[in-house]
């Protein structure tokens, strides 16, 4: 239902070799600019839903002690959500927190009629049980998809509200092929948050579905066969070229900070699970990492929160 554009741009490659010097043309998924593109929609949906009915959703954002990368995400994800229209709601408490008290927080939000959204921000300090946390949210505010309720109607075919990483990398495959019907698909990782989720849309899409895991035997032959390969390990560049069917798609979820010496002592960079240069040899489209899917994530919560504030309160839309 959504139609973007503009989200690819080209980047021709030149590939030589001794007897042959070709030129493959490789499209890069640039998650930034569809992400982008996909809250300027959401910007129009929400001063829409104004228009009609006098009301914006609102997410609350509950953030615990004091981890830097934590609050950085929870900052974007405030000001993103005052981007598109929405009100936003943080709530941040001390990392010393007992778990009774948070979940009173908990238990407050989901009674909020303001509230439509409710996201908890992960890792928990270690006297909380996180997974409790999760199931104490209300299902229908539950805008990460992770309770279990959600998570039980994805697999069943339900009306779930879908954790936004996977459902960021199915906007962009349903963006690139259209139908994905009969696509045989490779994912590796099969964590709750990203790989069964993921797993879980794909077969909603009537795609062919692997998952791979550490377990798994021969992980390259498993991948070697996918239309689609879907890397969410969390292994630097573990994915070679070598891993990749010629004119696959591949979508790299993963986020892995390694050191940069070459920029420098002490420095790092962030590389996915695919080893980007090698792999955009072999695949017809590729997300890179910095900005490929995990721009999408916020950009998901905020199209989340504003489904769960149309069922929540029985606003017609057209997301
Ligand atoms: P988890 O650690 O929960 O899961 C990793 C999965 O990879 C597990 O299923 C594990 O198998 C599998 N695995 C580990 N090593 C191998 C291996 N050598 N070969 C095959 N499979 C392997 O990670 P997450 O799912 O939470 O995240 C995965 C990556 O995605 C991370 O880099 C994370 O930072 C990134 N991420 C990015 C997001 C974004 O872009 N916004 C959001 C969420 C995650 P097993 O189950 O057998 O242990």
């Amino acid at each position: 239902r959504f139609c973007l554009k503009n989200i690819c741009s080209i980047q021709p490659i030149l590939r030589f070799s001794k007897t042959e010097r070709r030129t493959q043309v490789t499209k890069i998924l640039d998650g930034k600019v569809f992400a982008k593109n996909l809250r300027e929609e959401l910007t129009q949906t929400v001063s829409a839903l104004q228009k009609e009915y006098g009301e914006v959703p609102g997410l609350a954002v509950v953030l615990v002690g004091n981890n830097p990368a934590s609050e950085v995400y929870v900052r974007n994800k405030g000001i993103q959500t005052k981007e598109c229209g929405m009100r936003s709601f943080e709530h941040k408490l001390p990392s010393t927190i007992q778990q009774e008290d948070l979940l009173k927080v908990i238990y407050q939000l989901n009674e909020d009629p303001e509230v439509d959204g409710i996201l908890v921000q992960l890792p928990l300090p270690d006297q909380i049980d996180a997974q409790k946390v999760l199931d104490t949210i209300d299902p229908a505010k539950d805008v990460d998809g992770f309770h279990i309720i959600n998570a039980g109607r994805l697999t069943t075919g339900g009306e779930a509200l879908v954790p936004c990483t996977p459902l960021g990398c199915l906007l962009l495959l349903k963006d690139h092929f259209g139908d994905l019907t009969g696509k045989d698909v490779v994912v590796i990782g099969r964590s709750n948050i990203v790989g069964k989720p993921m797993a879980a849309l794909l077969i909603r899409e009537s795609c062919t579905v692997t998952i791979a895991h550490s377990k798994s035997q021969d992980l390259k032959a498993i991948c070697k066969r996918a239309d689609i390969l879907i890397a969410a390990v969390g292994r630097p560049e573990i994915i070679t070229g070598d891993f990749i069917k010629k004119g696959a798609v591949v979508l790299d979820v993963g986020i892995n900070r390694i050191p940069a010496p070459e920029k420098g002592e002490g420095k790092t960079k962030l590389v996915g699970d695919v080893a980007f240069e090698e792999a955009k040899l072999q695949a017809e489209a590729i997300t890179p990492v910095p900005g490929g899917i995990g721009p999408m994530t916020i950009a998901v919560l905020l199209r989340n929160t504003i489904e769960a504030a149309c069922r929540r309160r029985n606003w017609v839309y057209n997301l």
